[in-house]
């Protein structure tokens, strides 16, 4: 970064693209303060979704009860919807913090995500459990078909762990009635209703040797992954994912959960002092009393199919930033007197109309991760990246700065945003005041990808008073690759064991 801010004041001043960059690079500033304001609201928000239902920050039960240890053993099945691709994965836990997973990642369909019905989406995903199961599972399978023909009943089935990455209002360990959709699907007819059910009927149309056994958010999962495998005795306090959409889950006292008396007939652990808790926190502050804002994100929002929803999500996660910036780029590529990304001072047009420039949602996270990760003298890797993206012919040296300054803008003040709803959990919860280390599993495409996510998330952790320099020290965060499938079986298990309980 040096290196860059050198280069660019000795050029600067004389270039109209860089000075603009800079002008709307700092309308994403999102200073200490800011981030201390953010947290004295999230932990105001997520006090009110505890004690009531219908709140920004749903604060939903998971009716988990329990972290693992690593001592859980066994086979389990897994699916996965909510992001970009569909996974399905058989998990074989094998008791000493390891497992082994078969994987299979599918893209799901644009019409089944945004145009279709629950039965076209549901079905589509029985078909890929169908296809997994005969590939990695053919023998199990094939005897499933023999003992039915046989009119005996089921003995073995597959217990299935359905991660499913949606406000769902849980009901139960595999009950749950969808809230919204969010990340851009759009399929209607499936909102109010329980998606376990609607996945399971599907199985059984299709005659797999599979029971839907427990309805797991992706942050729950990764929650439970990470508590499996993480190293030492220090059970993990939250699950984050910060990849095509974002959200938290974390381990909450049962006495603080007020609103579980508005669930009288749920079937839970009730000797149990705590339960893990869905924040859904992509919504939190959609009444904007905190949350940064600047043009680009206000048009971003009402052009989405949600707008004045999902707010914070839509200014942290990989899905919504690339349009953030896509927005802003346009802007300075249409305003004649800044000519971002035309021919030399000319109208020449370098980028071709069908570039994805011009295109809702045409920029991808992994763009922005290319270009922040460019270190070069001469920004090269901002180059390809235009080319290969944006298929922009031959940007010139300052049209790459400008490129540069902003998604490094966009990415940082999303990070910074993401110590939020961090930092209000570890001050809630106390955790760091009694224990040595708070350990956070997270997994995402940002994350994962984007350079120095966590470090900026860190910068802001020691900027709120709260937390400190010393309190940041304690945190560990580790990835947790895809635990959200490890993880839906683990609770499989979990809710397996209950119904035992129950049946014995
Ligand atoms: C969903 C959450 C999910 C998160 C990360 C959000 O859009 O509302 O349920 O955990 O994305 O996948
Ligand atoms: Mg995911």
């Amino acid at each position: 970064p040096s290196v860059l801010l050198t280069t660019m004041s000795s050029s600067s001043s004389s270039s109209p693209v860089v000075e603009e960059a800079k002008r709307i690079a700092r309308e994403f500033d999102y200073p200490a303060e800011r981030v201390q304001v953010g947290v004295k609201e999230y932990i105001r928000q997520m006090n009110e979704g505890l004690a009531a239902e219908h709140t920004t920050l749903s604060q939903i039960p998971s009716f988990v009860t329990a972290v693992p240890n690593g001592t859980e053993k066994g086979l389990y099945l897994a699916v996965d919807l909510g992001g970009t691709n569909f996974r399905v994965c058989s998990v074989d836990l094998h008791g000493d913090s390891t497992f082994s997973l078969t994987q299979s990642k599918i893209m799901i369909p644009r019409e089944l995500m945004a145009s279709g019905t629950a039965k076209d989406l549901f079905v589509f995903l029985a078909r890929q459990i169908e296809a997994f199961l005969r590939i990695h599972h053919n023998d199990h399978f094939e005897a499933h078909i023999r003992r039915r023909s046989l009119g005996q009943t089921e003995q073995e089935l597959f217990d299935l762990g359905f991660t499913f990455s949606f406000p769902v209002r849980q009901m139960g360990i595999n009950k749950g009635t969808l809230i919204r959709w969010t990340k851009g699907f759009n399929i209607p007819d499936a909102v109010g209703q329980d998606v376990c059910a609607l996945l399971q009927s599907a199985i059984d149309e299709l005659g797999l040797p599979v029971r839907v056994a427990a309805l797991v958010n992706d942050t729950v999962g990764t929650l439970m992954a990470r508590s499996y495998t993480s190293p030492g005795k220090t059970g993990t306090l939250i699950g984050a994912i910060f990849g095509t959409g974002t959200n938290g889950a974390y381990v909450e006292r049962l006495d603080k959960i007020t609103k579980l008396e508005q669930f009288p007939d749920a079937h839970y652990d009730r000797s149990t002092s705590e339960m893990v808790i869905n924040a859904e926190w992509g919504s939190f502050d959609n009444q904007m009393n905190v949350l940064p804002t600047t043009l680009y994100d206000d048009a971003l929002d009402a052009d989405s199919n949600n707008p004045g929803i999902q707010m914070f999500e839509k200014r942290v996660s990989g899905m919504f930033l690339g349009e953030i910036l896509r927005r802003a780029l346009v802007a300075m590529h249409r305003d004649p007197a800044v000519g971002l990304l035309k021919a030399a001072g000319r109208s020449k047009v370098v980028v071709p109309q069908d570039s994805a420039l011009y295109k809702q949602w045409g920029i991808d996270t992994s763009f922005l991760s290319l270009v922040e990760a460019d270190n070069t003298p001469g920004l090269v890797e901002v180059k390809v990246a235009l080319k290969d993206h944006l298929r922009v012919d031959d940007p010139s040296y300052e049209d790459s700065q400008a490129v540069k300054l902003l998604v490094h803008a966009i990415g940082k003040r999303a990070a910074r945003l993401s110590a939020v709803p961090l930092a209000a959990i570890l001050h809630h919860t106390g955790k760091l005041q009694t224990e040595d280390l708070v350990d956070i599993g997270v997994d995402g495409s940002l994350v994962e990808f984007y350079p120095n996510f966590e470090g900026y998330i860190r910068e802001a952790l020691r900027q709120v008073p709260e937390i400190g320099p010393e309190g940041e020290k304690k945190v560990r965060i580790g990835i947790s690759k895809d635990g959200s499938g490890v993880g839906a079986a683990l609770i499989a298990l979990v809710a397996k064991q209950e119904d035992h309980h129950v049946q014995h």
